[in-house]
């Protein structure tokens, strides 16, 4: 359990304490992945991140644990395999209470040629052979063809009266949640998780590490640094080959789109392969996304602007029976996707979603990559750890199951929300507080609160508003944060 308490314990304890094994700086999917991989192969670990846990890029995803089909469209099979074989692992053992299968309605492009109709089967062909491959288990059925009636019958909403693919993807419950569970993991395996800790001047063996909350800097030595800090690494060393892409996101309600049951595709007006998504979220939105702008600026919280609303909106509409406006629109977010910069070319879908481990001056630096992927790329980085020190296990994360993971003890007598989102801690959740909203009609619940107070390394208003994922809508955000600021300061407590 993380509470405020262990958090101020560790923080004091660092200081003129003997060189720890490893500092991970970032405490995105990246950091976290890192950070459980080392512990549990033996090492003492130091994670320290300047805001929250998933307050970077990882809570602004698409919420998806997928098997790379965009990938394999454009060529990169590779990247496609190490996804599938992740989800795969996701699915089985680390995370099963975290990911579902969401079914995509594919509809086939408009007046495509044959050959380019062909090439759509062959590339859902190669989807369902990785999938297969990597021995993913049947939730996750191969890809079926439909007809017209078909897709009438399914989504309703839907003007295309095409054939369309039905494909079965990985959706996460909740990118941040992943986040923390990965991190409480780490810290079960002895891991320091030290939220609200800036590093900087980092070097070969160390570093200073600042407490946002006090001001006070710490001076770690640690025996090796791995920078995971996304888009903001460069930041912290030179040379980073990273070209930031911003995506935006917008929630709608899902009334607004008949309450579809399975996620669908929209070809963007004038394109042949390029798509807009729906997917509906347990929380009664629907997810519309994205977008893919090359961006210079780094932005803490990158905004939705008018021209991405427009977008998304408009292709949305443009394949439905009626028109989707602003009205629709309950919450809007953006992140930015730390890709490698492969070449010359601007063009973000042509920049590699690979992940890369460099070296700055004996530093290490993750970057790249997904959050799919991000054990494989943990897996890396400690590899290159392990060897750098000379000591350290094998890797054990390839089967090692999260917090929550495993078998919930009398389910049917818990709110289906903590079962989804907590898992085989959700009876646990259920005693720190009352199994009621937060605020009138939200799905939130008050002990979740009291929860990420006591276990979830939550410090601040803000941060349990995460925990919550209150701080997707600012409805939401609006409603609760009375209950939520009479808890934090310990008057309901
Ligand atoms: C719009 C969008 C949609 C996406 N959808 C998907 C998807 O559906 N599936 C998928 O697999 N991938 C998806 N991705 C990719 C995935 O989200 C990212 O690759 C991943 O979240 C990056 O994680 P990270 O830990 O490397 O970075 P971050 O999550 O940004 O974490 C870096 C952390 O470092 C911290 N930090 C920065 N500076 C310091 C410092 N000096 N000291 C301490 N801490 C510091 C930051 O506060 C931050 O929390 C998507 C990305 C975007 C942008």
């Amino acid at each position: 359990m993380l509470d405020g308490a262990r958090r101020s314990r560790e923080l004091s304890a660092l200081s003129g304490s003997e060189p720890i094994d490893l500092l991970v700086v970032g405490g995105g999917i990246t950091g976290a992945g890192v950070a459980l991989d080392a512990a549990s192969r033996g090492l003492r670990v130091v994670l320290v991140e300047r805001r929250d846990l998933a307050s970077g890029t990882s809570r602004w995803s698409s919420k998806l644990a997928h098997g790379g089909l965009r990938y394999i469209v454009a060529g990169q099979i590779g990247v496609a395999w190490e996804s599938a074989v992740e989800r795969n692992r996701l699915f089985r053992h680390i995370a099963p209470h975290l990911v579902q299968p969401m079914t995509f309605v594919i509809p086939a492009p408009p007046a495509v040629r044959t050959q380019e109709r062909l090439l759509g089967r062959v590339g859902m062909g190669i989807a369902d052979t990785l999938r297969a491959a990597s021995r993913t288990p049947a939730v996750l059925p191969p890809t079926r063809w439909v007809g017209g009636e078909q897709m009438r019958t399914l989504l309703p909403m839907l003007q295309q009266r095409r054939e369309a693919a039905l494909h079965v993807d990985g959706a996460l419950e909740d990118d941040a949640r992943l986040v923390v569970a990965i991190a409480r993991t780490a810290a079960s395996y002895g891991a320091t998780i030290l939220t609200h800790c800036s590093a900087r001047d980092l070097h070969a063996t160390g570093g200073t590490i600042v407490d946002e909350l006090t001001g006070e800097t710490t001076d770690v030595d640690a025996r090796c640094v791995v920078v995971a800090a996304g888009v903001w690494s460069g930041g912290l060393v030179a040379d980073v080959p990273l070209q930031p892409s911003k995506g935006a996101h917008l929630l709608l309600r899902a009334e607004s789109l008949d309450s579809p049951s399975c996620a669908f595709n929209i070809i963007v007006p004038g394109t042949r392969n390029r798509y807009v998504f729906a997917v509906p979220r347990p929380d009664g939105t629907v997810q519309v996304g994205l977008t893919d702008d090359a961006v210079d600026a780094i932005d803490d919280e990158p905004e939705v602007t008018l021209t991405d609303e427009k977008f998304l909106l408009g292709t949305l509409s443009s394949g439905l029976t009626r028109e989707v406006t602003p009205a629709d629109v309950v919450g809007r977010f953006a992140g930015l996707r730390p890709l490698l910069r492969s070449s010359d070319e601007r063009n973000p879908a042509d920049l590699s979603r690979r992940h890369a481990l460099l070296d700055r001056d004996g530093v290490l630096v993750i970057v790249g990559g997904k959050l799919t992927t991000y054990r494989a790329m943990a897996e890396d980085t400690v590899d290159r750890v392990v060897q750098r020190l000379g000591c350290g296990g094998a890797c054990a994360t390839r089967t090692l199951p999260l917090v929550g993971a495993g078998r919930v003890a009398d389910a049917a007598s818990l709110p289906p929300r903590l079962v989804r989102r907590f898992g085989a801690e959700a009876a646990q959740v259920a005693a720190c507080g009352p199994a009621e909203p937060v605020a009138v009609g939200l799905p939130m619940l008050k002990c979740e609160v009291g929860w990420a107070l006591a276990g979830e390394c939550a410090v601040t208003v803000d941060d349990v508003e995460r925990r919550l994922r209150l701080d997707l809508v600012p409805a939401w955000r609006a409603a609760a944060r009375g209950y939520i600021e009479e808890v934090v300061d310990g008057s309901v407590r």
